[in-house]
C-alpha cells in the first residue's frame, strides 16, 4: 500500500471531489469547540482540532435507528441504512474506539445494522495536531494507532503523510494527481510526531501501566470510592454519551394505533442513568448511584477487556472528564486513588 506526500492545498482539493461524489463527514468548528458534521466544502474541514465534543461512533451506531418495520401477519422488513460515506479526521483514540465496537458487535450475535454503515464507510483518520485539555491518551497506549482506518493522515508542517491501508483507501489518494511518494526523511518526520504524541497526549497521567488495569480492579470492588464519588453524581449520563466506546443501547416497538403495524428501535442508553437496569415487575438490579458509578469503571477496566482479548475500553479521550459537572467522571483519578489504597502487586 502506498505512503504519499500530499500538499495541504492540495488534500483539500482532494476533499472538494469526494464532496462532488457523495456524502462526506468532517471535523468543523462549532463556537471555540468542534464537532463532526457533513462537509459543504473543504474549507469547513479542521483537521487542527483539539477533540470533538462527540465521538464519530454517531455514524455507525446512530443515537436512535429503526431497525425493523412490520405490518402484522409475519410481515417484517428490517431496514438499513446503507450509503457509502467519507469520514474525515477522526483521531487515533476514536479510531481504537472503532476498531473496539468492530470486535463487540461482530461478538455473540454479528449486528448487521453496524456493520451495513462500517462497511460503507471510508475512514480518513489523523493524528494529533493539537492535545486537548483532558487527553491522556499516551497513558492508555492509544495516542497512535496502526490499524482500523483507510487512510491514515499525519501532519508534518507543510504537507500531510497520507498512507493508504486498503483499496478503499488506495483509491482515495489516487484523487490526489499531485502527490509523490513520501521520502526517508518525510517518514522520519512522521515518526518524530508519533513519538511526541506517545509522551505529551498525557494530561492526566495513570500511575500505572493499562495492562494492569483488570488486576486493580479485581482487588477494588468493595473500595469506599464508589460511594464517595457517587455522593454528587447526578445520574444523568452525560460520561456515557460522549464516550466513544460506551455502545449500550435499548430497544423499544412503536406500535401505531391499529396494533398491528409498527417499527422496532434502538437508541443508545447508558449505565449511569436510573432504570438502565430495570426489568419486568419493576426489579432494578442497579439502583443505587454508587453501583452505577463502580459499574461504568468496570466495564471499561475489566468487563470489556475481557470481551475483546484484553484492550481496556477507555481510550483516554478525556471527554467523560470536561462533560461532568460535578468533577467526579475522570477515569486516571479513579484508578490513581485505587492505586494509591491498594498498591500494585
Ligand atoms: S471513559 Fe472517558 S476518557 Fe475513557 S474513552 Fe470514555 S469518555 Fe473517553
Ligand atoms: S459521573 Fe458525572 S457525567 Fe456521569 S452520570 Fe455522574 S454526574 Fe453525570
Amino acid at each position: 500500500m502506498s505512503i504519499k506526500k500530499i500538499s495541504k492545498d492540495e488534500f483539500r482539493l482532494v476533499v472538494d471531489k469526494l464532496i462532488g461524489k457523495g456524502n462526506v463527514f468532517g471535523v468543523k468548528s462549532k463556537g471555540d469547540k468542534f464537532d463532526y458534521g457533513q462537509l459543504e466544502s473543504s474549507k469547513e474541514l479542521r483537521l487542527d482540532y483539539d477533540v470533538t465534543l462527540q465521538p464519530p461512533k454517531k455514524y455507525f451506531q446512530p443515537p436512535v435507528e429503526t431497525l425493523v418495520t412490520y405490518q402484522g401477519q409475519g410481515n417484517y422488513n428490517s431496514q438499513y441504512d446503507c450509503e457509502k460515506f467519507v469520514l474525515i479526521g477522526v483521531h487515533p483514540y476514536d479510531m481504537i474506539a472503532i476498531n473496539q465496537m468492530d470486535i463487540l458487535f461482530s461478538q455473540d450475535n454479528y449486528d448487521s445494522h453496524y456493520f451495513a454503515r462500517r462497511n460503507n464507510a471510508t475512514i480518513v483518520a489523523c493524528d494529533v495536531v493539537n492535545a486537548s485539555q483532558n487527553v491522556f491518551a499516551s497513558s492508555m497506549n492509544t495516542a497512535v494507532v496502526k490499524d482500523g482506518f483507510d487512510v491514515l493522515l499525519t501532519d508534518i508542517g507543510d504537507s500531510y503523510i497520507a498512507e493508504a491501508a486498503t483499496q478503499k483507501g488506495e483509491e482515495l489518494l489516487a484523487l490526489a494527481q499531485k502527490a509523490g511518494e513520501a521520502t526517508k526523511d518525510d517518514l522520519h518526520k512522521r515518526q518524530a510526531v508519533w513519538d511526541k504524541n506517545k509522551k505529551e497526549l498525557n494530561k492526566h497521567q495513570l500511575n500505572c501501566s493499562v495492562t494492569y488495569l483488570p488486576k486493580l480492579l479485581e482487588r477494588a470492588y468493595n473500595n469506599p470510592i464508589w460511594e464517595e464519588k457517587a455522593k454528587t453524581c447526578f445520574s444523568c449520563g452525560s460520561c456515557n454519551q460522549v464516550c466513544p466506546t460506551c455502545y449500550c443501547f435499548n430497544v423499544q416497538d412503536d406500535v401505531n394505533w391499529d396494533l398491528k403495524s409498527g417499527k422496532r428501535e434502538r437508541a443508545w442508553d447508558g449505565c449511569l442513568l436510573d432504570g438502565f437496569t430495570k426489568v419486568a415487575g419493576n426489579h432494578e438490579f442497579r439502583n443505587n448511584r454508587a453501583d452505577r458509578f463502580r459499574h461504568r469503571l468496570y466495564r471499561k477496566g475489566k468487563y470489556v477487556p475481557s470481551k475483546i482479548g484484553g484492550q481496556i475500553a477507555c481510550v483516554g479521550c478525556g471527554r467523560c472528564i470536561g462533560a461532568c459537572l460535578p468533577d467526579i467522571a475522570n477515569p486516571v483519578n479513579v484508578y490513581n486513588k485505587l492505586i494509591d489504597d491498594i498498591g500494585i502487586i
